[in-house]
């Protein structure tokens, strides 16, 4: 591994395992003539470049969706059967639908070649004066919690991972809407270090855990506390629960996403709120955007039956409230007496 800056990964030299030959032999071995090719957006940058691979090495034909993708909940099932293509390659996330793919899909994690000890040993710092650490990555980077471990136990913590659970494929692998890995192992743990880009995951751990959480960020090359931005997102959280009580029309937007269509959940909301004598309209979005939502505004706060990192991470973005369905019943039927806060219920999917 040549030694490379941080400024040089983050402009994108040789930052992703793309197991190209592995895609070249599921290509090969399924008699694939048409593929579709679908990263997130952080990876885009890399598409032109494996379309152009893997075309030449097949002799396939390539698609590159260009829509945002923005979890293994997202891949593009409608398109490609509208396209006729045989076989989706989709980059950067692991298998998430419980439905039968159809065309079938190949995931490649795409396992970051970041180095992240020095940001584990950057953490140290920020988890002292802990003493049992709770180890949590993206999929980019599960195959350095081991080495990550061994630096943290070097200085003297106790590290425990969460084993593989709910809709991740490896131990202590998180998701957005899935952090069982850490709920797995919280009543063991002081707190938490999330190997991640960004604070996406991490605010996810925290929020259903209640533990501290460090993010250790190998592609800002930084690690850093996330209280403050935990304060917010609760703060944010509960003026939305708060105006969602006193709201009077409801509209209920389920997604269409493959795994993100939660019909069933979105149905049940809208009994919910009809039995309170509200009125309800239901909704359907692919994406979720301050745009989409401006026409309906007879409507006095969203319900998202879609992923709840939407109302999470976005609320601040929309002109009207917008709560993920467990807020709906924390609305609706009362948060008197509950004491503390009802973290798990922000991120419930149901
Ligand atoms: S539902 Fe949301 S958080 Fe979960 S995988 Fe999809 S995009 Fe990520």
């Amino acid at each position: 591994m040549p030694n490379r800056s941080v400024l040089e990964y983050s402009l994108g030299f040789e930052v992703y395992n793309f197991e190209l030959d592995k895609v070249f032999r599921e290509i090969a071995g399924r008699r694939a003539r048409r593929v579709l090719i679908q990263l997130p957006d952080g990876m885009k940058v890399h598409a032109l470049e494996l379309a152009r691979e893997i075309e030449s090495k097949c002799g396939v034909e390539v698609i590159v969706s260009a829509d945002p993708c923005y979890g293994g909940c997202d891949v593009a099932l409608d398109e490609a059967r509208r396209l006729s293509v045989d076989l989706i390659i989709h980059f950067g996330h692991t298998p998430f639908l419980k439905v039968e793919e159809s065309p079938p899909v190949i995931y490649i994690p795409a396992f970051s070649e970041l180095p992240v000890a020095g940001v584990v040993e950057k953490a140290v710092m920020l988890l002292r004066p802990h003493r049992v650490v709770g180890l949590v990555s993206t999929v980019q980077h599960v195959h350095k919690l081991g080495e990550a471990k061994r630096i943290l136990e070097d200085r003297g913590f106790k590290v425990v991972i969460g084993g593989r659970c709910g809709r991740v494929a490896f131990d202590g692998q998180v998701l957005g809407c899935d952090v069982c890995a850490a709920l797995s192992v919280m009543g063991d743990v002081d707190v938490f270090l999330v190997i991640a880009g960004g604070d996406f995951h991490a605010l996810g751990v925290a929020l259903s855990t209640g533990k501290p959480v460090v993010v250790a960020d190998p592609y800002r090359g930084e690690a850093r506390d996330i209280s403050k931005l935990l304060k917010r997102t609760l703060s944010l959280r509960w003026s939305c629960i708060a105006k969602a009580r006193d709201a009077e029309v409801f509209g209920v937007v389920v997604g269409v996403k493959p795994g993100q269509a939660m019909i069933e959940a979105a149905l049940k909301a809208r009994k919910l709120i009809l039995s309170y004598g509200k009125r309800c309209y239901l909704i359907a979005a692919r994406e979720f955007s301050p745009e989409v939502l401006y026409p309906f505004e007879d409507v006095d706060v969203f319900v998202i039956a879609a992923c709840p990192r939407i109302a999470v991470d976005d609320a601040h973005r929309f002109r009207k409230p917008v709560i993920t369905i467990g807020e709906l019943r924390l609305a609706l039927e009362g948060f008197e007496g509950v004491s503390g806060l009802p973290i798990p219920t922000i991120l419930g999917w149901s």
